[in-house]
């Protein structure tokens, strides 16, 4: 009799709970490349091929260090089936999971254990720094679920950028001021570290090429660690190189340069290949050594410690309902520009193809340029939700969904967002070098050649000027939309409808 290890596609992490106080001889960890999860979404190739060789790259480890292993490769088979089959084959008495990141997943395995007739145990994750329990708790009572709030919590119950007496190093909780440099001249990503492909994930690639070669996205490169020993490497190299401008440049766009100073952690982390909180030990340590400013550091701590832990309580506070919420009633398709066909905005197509050829695009891109393109044009939020889950390799329903539901569309009502992350062209212009490249102009509101964005931004406000005039951080966006005459409003509106018009018919 002995014990099942199941590991999730996510959950690729040697310190997992599930496989805490294993015996290698007797126990057997089991790892499945579920058809489901590779099909569910039409993932981009370069996400798929990342996961299949990452996994295999831990199975072959496990190995190497003399686990027991059951693991199902890609076939039709399913998780809860496979589970089946193996505690009857291998007369499995008991089974231990890490709890799924994923509600749909959840499901899943509380199903199973109904149908279980042997001792089920759901650890909780600790990779994560706040439990949901935590999270719930904090969460309980609050008028508003503010990200700031909690981000101090954590950085007292974690001891980060911390002084002897509690107070927040430097005297501010947050430096982000002065992360908000604008576009001021073309900079360059640096270098980043391109690993060597291996026999094993060459073969996923030609796999990938053929099965999944009707998915959005390039499988060439491929650049991706597939090892936390690899993984680690790239952390190393942000922080001695590339986290002391990461505050800087945070939020600029330059056409071309789709990495910039940003960290390109996501994928590892959430898969398991790094941790957060020694991403946060790392950075603060280039702080105390004297390599990396305070704006740099805090801010980078703030969108792990803070953000990501955030919405992770946010996911599992308001999940299943949330994916249902759609506080503007946004009905509209999502247009093919979304899938790279093309489109007269320079700056839908410069952050689609970095999509395409990456599977991978900063923060202010997501949030700035599809997601407000998708706010302001009313997309559905499943619909928007489901290309985000696609088309980005770090993309699992518990950080993408409160991301893009709650921050860039504001479906959740404010729950997640203070208030629309809405913009016009001119934001753009300001953050970036895209309209110099554009056929048309950001300064423009009306007219063939005037920024989509310009009218659609004004539009937005007057539509739904009911749910949103009360939004005290709004109140200088209604005075000035107060002081336009009925004339000007009518033909914000008119200019807006032709848009939205050309959008149906993917001609703008
Ligand atoms: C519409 C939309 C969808 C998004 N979907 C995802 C997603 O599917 N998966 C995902 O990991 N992030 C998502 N984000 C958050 C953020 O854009 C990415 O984490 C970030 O771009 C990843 O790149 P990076 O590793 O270079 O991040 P950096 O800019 O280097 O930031 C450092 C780390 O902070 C964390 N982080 C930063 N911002 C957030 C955030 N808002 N939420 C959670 N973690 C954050 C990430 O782990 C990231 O690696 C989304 C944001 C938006 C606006
Ligand atoms: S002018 Fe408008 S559409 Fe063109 S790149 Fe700038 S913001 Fe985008």
């Amino acid at each position: 009799m002995s014990t099942l290890r199941v590991i999730l596609l996510d959950q690729i992490s040697e310190s997992i709970t599930s496989l805490r106080g294993i015996n290698k001889a007797d126990d057997i960890v089991m790892m499945c490349e579920c058809i489901e999860d590779f099909t569910y979404i039409p993932h981009h190739p370069k996400k798929i091929a990342f996961q299949l060789s990452a996994i295999r790259h831990f199975r072959d480890k496990l190995l190497s260090d003399g686990y027991r292993v059951e693991y199902t490769e890609l076939s039709d088979k399913n998780l809860s089936d496979e589970i089946l089959r193996i505690t009857n084959d291998l007369k499995v008495n008991r089974i231990i999971i890490t709890e799924p990141s994923e509600y749909r997943v959840q499901e899943k395995i509380i199903n199973l254990t109904k149908l279980l007739d042997i001792e089920f145990e759901i650890l909780a994750d600790d990779r994560f720094l706040c439990t949901k329990e935590q999270f719930a708790k904090w969460a309980k009572d609050k008028k508003q679920l503010r990200m700031e709030f909690f981000y101090r919590e954590m950085r007292k119950k974690y001891k980060i950028l911390l002084e002897k007496n509690g107070s927040p190093v430097g005297g501010s909780w947050n430096y982000d001021k002065e992360n908000r440099e604008v576009f001021k001249e073309k900079i360059k990503s640096p270098r980043r570290i391109s690993h060597k492909k291996d026999q094993t994930t060459i073969s996923i690639l030609e796999f990938v090429s053929k099965k999944f070669n009707e998915n959005f996205g390039k499988f060439e490169p491929f650049h991706f660690a597939v090892t936390r020993e690899q993984a680690l490497m790239e952390a190393k190299q942000f922080m001695q190189d590339i986290l002391p401008n990461f505050g800087k440049h945070q939020d600029v766009m330059v056409s071309g340069e789709a990495y910039l100073f940003h960290s390109l952690l996501s994928t590892y982390l959430n898969i398991g290949l790094l941790l957060p909180l020694e991403l946060c030990q790392m950075a603060e340590n280039e702080y105390h050594k004297g390599k990396a400013p305070l704006n740099s550091v805090e801010g980078f701590i703030r969108q792990i410690l803070g953000w990501r832990e955030y919405i992770r309580g946010i996911y599992w506070t308001f999940m299943p309902k949330y994916l249902e919420m759609n506080f503007l009633g946004a009905t509209r398709s999502l247009p093919d520009s979304f899938w790279g066909k093309p489109t007269k905005m320079f700056c839908i197509e410069e952050v689609v193809n970095h999509t395409k050829e990456h599977a991978y695009s900063h923060h202010i891109q997501r949030l700035m340029i599809t997601g407000n393109f998708a706010l302001l044009t009313g997309i559905n939020p499943v619909e928007v939700h489901k290309w985000y889950l696609a088309v980005y390799a770090d993309a699992y329903e518990w950080v993408e969904v409160p991301n893009t539901m709650g921050m860039a569309l504001f479906s959740d009502g404010g729950i997640v967002a203070s208030k629309p992350y809405a913009a016009s062209g001119k934001y753009i212009n300001r953050m970036s070098d895209f309209c110099k490249k554009c056929k048309y102009d950001p300064e423009k509101l009306i007219g063939d050649d005037a920024c989509p964005f310009n009218a659609l931004y004004w539009n937005f406000f007057i539509q739904h000027k009911e749910q949103l005039k009360s939004n005290r951080r709004l109140a200088y966006v209604f005075s000035t939309l107060n002081r336009f005459d009925e004339e000007k409003k009518d033909a914000i509106t008119e200019e807006a409808k032709n848009i939205l018009n050309k959008i149906n018919l993917n001609v703008i």
